[in-house]
């Protein structure tokens, strides 16, 4: 563990600060909330969580920021919804989930009308106006629908919206599978050229193990020369229950070695996104490599 730690803790402290200041000072953002940090543990929606969640985020907002909200839980509120204990109509069991694809396709249309209808009411508690924005990996490759996408997400933000979007699961070709909008945000991210990738998730960042499990397991505070080492301690680690931790690191990894700050935190955390904006240290910090070879 002490070999661990040190091969994930050699980062330049200058780079460290640098990297804080710039996602305490990003004028846009993009927040990205997984299904565990919305629902309960009937996979029903958690009302709770999402208000919580429109509280950090208009915490950015009262600090005059954009902010994009990159939404899951879609499939977990339709099986919430609908599954064993929702409504006997569909056999679907809440503790398994589905693993079939067309009907998680399918849950995902119940659910996702379910989640607007939460956050345009949590977020009316504001008086801030929301939309929704379905896409495709797809959509985000073709280059007129690229300039679509782009183009009406910049009239939201200059129309003081805050755009949610998810995966357009009804019609997505690939596997619907977890983790999918971890690289959504990412993408999201560099196409709208925002300032800061925030993950949200149901542990306090990246561990040097899975924090669920392992005691011992220790919060990585910075990422950047250090990421294979990072890289390699998530590998490790990744259990079903811990599932996901990869694809943030990647998302968040490629974020950074574009030229932005991202962070992974916990949704959980009080005032999380605040802490962020006011340059507190929060979950695991991924400095831009851009900017680190640069300088
Ligand atoms: N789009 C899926 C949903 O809303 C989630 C995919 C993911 O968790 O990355 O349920």
């Amino acid at each position: 563990m002490t070999s661990e730690r040190a091969a994930v803790g050699a980062l330049d402290p200058d780079a460290v600060d640098r990297a804080r200041t710039a996602a305490a000072e990003a004028d846009r953002v993009v927040v990205k909330a997984g299904t565990n940090s919305l629902t309960d543990e009937d996979s029903r929606l958690d009302r709770v969580k999402l208000d919580k969640l429109v509280a950090d985020v208009m915490d950015l907002r009262r600090r005059g920021k954009e902010v994009v909200l990159v939404s899951s839980g879609a499939v977990g509120a339709g099986i919430g919804r609908l599954g064993n204990g929702g409504s006997a109509a569909v056999d679907v069991d809440i503790e398994r989930g589905s693993d079939v694809i067309d009907e998680r396709q399918a849950l995902s249309t119940v659910g996702q009308s379910l989640l607007m209808r939460h956050y345009t009411q949590s977020f009316d508690r504001y008086e801030q106006p929301v939309a929704q924005i379905l896409v495709t990996g797809a959509d985000l490759d073709a280059p007129e629908r690229f300039d679509n996408f782009t183009s009406t997400v910049e009239t939201l933000l200059e129309w003081g919206v805050v755009p949610v979007i998810n995966e357009n699961d009804a019609v997505a070709t690939d596997e619907l599978r977890i983790g999918d909008n971890d690289m959504l945000s990412a993408s999201a991210a560099l196409a709208l050229d925002v300032d800061l990738l925030v993950t949200l998730t149901d542990v306090d960042g990246v561990y040097t193990g899975n924090p669920k499990r392992d005691s011992d397991a220790t919060l990585i505070e910075a990422v950047g020369a250090n990421y294979d080492a990072v890289r390699e301690l998530v590998g490790d680690s990744t259990t079903s229950d811990f599932g996901g931790i990869q694809t943030k690191v990647e998302g968040a990894r490629d974020a950074a070695e574009s030229g932005m700050p991202a962070v992974i935190a916990g949704s959980a955390t009080r005032d999380v996104l605040d802490r962020i904006a006011a340059g507190k240290p929060t979950g695991t910090l991924f400095v831009p490599t851009a900017g680190e070879t640069n300088e």
